[in-house]
């Protein structure tokens, strides 16, 4: 199997410095951040994968901008902000000015957490016209039971392990089980177990350096870092990069605040794909990512990352 890269983007809501909702409620990040991703995304053979908030989803001109991009050259997932959707929702929407995101999924009762999925996946199939295959949990918040409820919901890919983060004791990836993708267990997602759906974690090492072009995550020199310590100890190396469609916009997120700040970030982002490019990976959507035995070797179908 050729080394892997995949790209996927958190897509949310307009938001300030700590992620406190734009107010009015604004959108900017999808239509101008996603319109500027594509396009580098383009010019390097990458396709990148979308993962959206409920608090998206309500906003008509977001889905018929996201509807219309080619889905040959990105796939769509969704991404679940609990406090936006039902049942008991914090924030009973549809407009979601001023809200203070701070939910993560893990902690709700597990048929809450189980409908709150379903809703999220009912409504981006209404809007869609297909179900989705690929998920991650907002602020990572995931747990054995969110793998549970993926597969009742016909799921096959989730990203939402971030290996050696411990998030405030609530979603703990400490000790992770695998740092290449794996059929997660049910009852605790950072190790090997029985289920179908393919686990394809964030990449960070154990210095919690992530593969995360985002000022106060990684320059592209701690980038390369990190695909240097993946490609030693990962084996097939999967290399799952993320970050966020509002950090493409300035003021819009709570990393980049100036045009130039963006405009840093984003010669951050191509500076990566010229890595990988480089470097022979192939770009795969999430819903492509296979489990393979490291002991075995195929090839997939993917994207060769092209020169520009
Ligand atoms: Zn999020």
């Amino acid at each position: 199997m050729k080394k892997t890269f995949v790209l996927t983007i958190d897509v949310e809501i307009d938001a300030g410095r700590k992620w406190k909702t734009s107010n009015p409620a604004s959108y900017e990040g999808v239509h101008q951040g996603i319109s500027i991703l594509q396009d580098l995304c383009r010019n390097y053979g990458i396709r990148p994968v979308y993962l959206i908030s409920p608090a998206v989803l309500v906003d008509s001109s977001s889905v018929e901008f996201l509807r219309s991009l080619d889905p040959s050259s990105c796939e769509l997932g969704t991404h679940l902000h609990g406090e936006y959707i039902g049942p008991h929702a914090t924030y009973p929407g549809p407009d979601f000015s001023g809200c203070d995101p701070q939910e993560m999924q893990c902690q709700y009762d597990k048929d809450i957490e189980y409908q709150k999925l379903k809703n999220l996946t009912d409504t981006f199939t209404t809007l869609f016209g297909y179900a989705p295959s690929s998920f991650r949990a907002g602020r990572f918040g995931a747990r054995g039971w969110t793998i549970h409820c993926l597969e009742q919901l016909g799921y096959t890919h989730d990203s939402s392990v971030t290996p050696y983060r411990n998030w405030h004791g609530i979603a703990d990836f400490s000790k992770p089980g695998s740092l290449t993708p794996y059929h997660p267990s049910t009852e605790n997602i950072c190790v090997k177990g029985a289920s179908s759906l393919v686990e394809v974690p964030v990449s960070i090492t154990p210095e919690l350096e992530w593969l995360r072009p985002t000022p106060k995550f990684s320059t592209l020199d701690q980038c390369r870092k990190v695909i240097d310590w993946y490609e030693t100890h990962v084996h097939p190396t999967v290399l799952c990069c993320m970050f966020h469609n509002v950090e493409l916009v300035p003021g819009k997120n709570p990393y980049c605040h100036t045009a130039e700040d963006c405009r840093q970030m984003l010669h951050r982002i191509e500076g990566l794909f010229q890595v990988v490019q480089q470097r022979g990976y192939q770009s795969h959507m999430l819903k492509e990512v296979m489990v393979v035995d490291p002991s075995s070797i195929q090839t997939t179908q993917g994207h060769a990352c092209k020169r520009s």
